[in-house]
């Protein structure tokens, strides 16, 4: 059977239950490019079967035994690069570059670094008279987003298939097509049936039945607040795990007498990659009033650069795009400066929106505490360290966030930040570093170790 004709499912491609499918559409052409099958709880309830019926060989399988199969799921992943950065280009607009060197390189170095984790990770330690065993949860139920749609499924399932679990996919319904191309590679890798399954689908549907059903041990979500809200209560009322990787409002924080010409490009950069639909982007920039006129200009200067069809992509869907317009219009409403861009459509076809700066945005307005989702930033001017603490703590969120300065000076600031992860002076992405949020941007780590022990029960013996 041809891959799209149905879910992943104990070894092998499986007719779905019903013949209800999605439509994959391409955001640059707005074409549908494909169709795929929306899974019900009867294919979730197989899929969970199949899971439960490969523990008990999957979490006794030797952890060097468990890496082999990752690596050759990297390898896999590595030898199908083309085809994975084509495809993300397709479903999610992403540019071919970013394509290729962050929706395509960043998962196989992460599915590699889980490989190499498990040659020294110690599933065992002694406290005292007692052996603290860390053992796989169970049957995890994995829900992505379309941002990334290699990237999360693998921040997941890697660290997932390394700790013993096994595991149970649902995609986004936007990027099915990367997923399949993901489940393809498992197979090649040669995993046990049922080590990992995938049911593509609606999150109200098939992902609902996933966080609902009694043979899911843990659920990790990634996607809206909205979401993860629910799906934490399900999961409360179950007692059953949770990770949660949720959203964000994140801040670039240049303190007083930072270097601009560094502090801005970069803060851009980071909030304008993937048209700014990034859970982390540093959406809010934080000046002090002595700097902020000469922030804001260079700003506009520096987007000028940010060609939409070219260095920057499409939002994924015409959905996504009305609500980004949204907020550009209520900020505008709410007494913003619109210094550029706007909701006029940079080009005639596809979901673009322009690059859009604002300024005089004042912490109580709406486009200062929501997650946009998109290539719009707001220019925030503060009169002192403490005011802009208070500006930058000052959301529901803490997922990330950026300090520009003098290096002591900076890393003080940084500490009294409240997010899972900052950068000073334009720190790199570091793949084994914890990722995820304070606050209400989420439960729980991933990536590198803290990821893999987010898959861990522990359990002590007494001598
Ligand atoms: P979403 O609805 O939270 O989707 C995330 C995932 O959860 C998708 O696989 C989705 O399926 C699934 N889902 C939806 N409702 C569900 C339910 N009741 N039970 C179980 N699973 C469910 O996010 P979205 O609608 O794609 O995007 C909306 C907003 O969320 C964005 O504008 C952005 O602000 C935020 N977001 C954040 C992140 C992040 O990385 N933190 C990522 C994406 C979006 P479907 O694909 O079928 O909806
Ligand atoms: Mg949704």
């Amino acid at each position: 059977m041809k891959a799209h004709d149905g879910m992943y499912i104990d070894g092998g491609w499986r007719p779905a239950a019903t013949h209800d499918t999605t439509a994959v559409v391409n955001p640059a052409t707005e074409e549908v490019i494909a169709r795929v099958p929306a899974g019900s709880a009867q294919d979730v309830d197989a899929a969970v079967r199949a899971a439960r019926a490969a523990f008990p060989g999957w979490s006794a399988t030797p952890p060097a035994e468990r890496a082999a199969r990752i690596a050759a799921l990297r390898d896999a992943m590595a030898a199908r690069k083309d085809e994975i950065a084509a495809t993300v280009t397709a479903e999610l607009g992403a540019p071919p570059k970013l394509a290729q060197a962050v929706h395509t390189g960043l998962p196989i170095m992460v599915a590699g670094s889980y490989a190499e984790l498990l040659e020294t990770f110690p599933f065992d330690e002694k406290v005292g008279n007692s052996t603290v065993l860390l053992e796989p949860v169970g049957v995890v139920g994995a829900i992505t987003p379309w941002n990334y749609p290699l990237h999360q499924i693998v921040a997941k399932v890697a660290p997932a298939l390394a700790a013993g679990c096994t595991v149970v996919l649902k995609p986004a319904e936007d990027t099915p097509l990367t997923a399949r191309v993901f489940a393809e590679a498992v197979h090649e890798a040669g995993f046990p049936a049922g080590v990992f399954n995938m049911v593509t689908g609606l999150g109200p549907v098939a992902g609902q039945a996933l966080v609902e059903h009694t043979g899911t041990d843990l659920i990790s979500f990634t996607g809206s607040t909205a979401v993860g809200r629910r799906i934490g209560a399900a999961a409360g009322a179950a007692v059953k795990r949770v990770a949660l990787e949720l959203g964000g409002k994140s801040a670039s924080v240049v303190l007083p007498g930072a270097d601009l010409a560094a502090a801005v490009p970069a803060g851009l950069a980071n909030a304008l990659s993937n048209s700014g639909q990034r859970c982390s982007a540093l959406t809010r920039v934080l000046v002090h009033k002595d700097q902020y006129e000469e922030a804001v200009a260079l700003a506009a200067e520096t987007v000028a650069a940010y060609t939409p069809g070219d260095r920057l992509g499409p939002l994924v869907s015409a959905a996504q795009r009305d609500r980004v317009l949204g907020y550009i219009e209520k900020g505008v409403a709410e007494g913003a400066r619109l210094v550029t861009g706007g909701t006029e459509p940079p080009l005639e076809r596809g979901y673009y929106v322009s690059p859009t700066i604002f300024a005089d945005v004042t912490p109580g307005m709406t486009i200062a505490q929501e997650e946009i989702f998109g290539p719009v930033v707001a220019f925030m001017e503060y009169e002192d360290e403490d005011d802009a603490l208070r500006i930058a703590n000052g959301t529901v969120y803490g997922l990330a966030g950026a300090v520009w300065g003098e290096p002591g000076a900076a890393v003080d600031f940084a500490r009294r930040m409240e997010a899972g992860q900052v950068d000073v002076n334009g720190g790199r992405f570091n793949p084994l570093a914890p990722f995820g949020g304070y606050k209400q941007s989420g439960i729980g780590r991933e990536l590198g170790a803290h990821g893999l022990t987010e898959y861990l029960h522990t359990k002590s013996l007494q001598f």
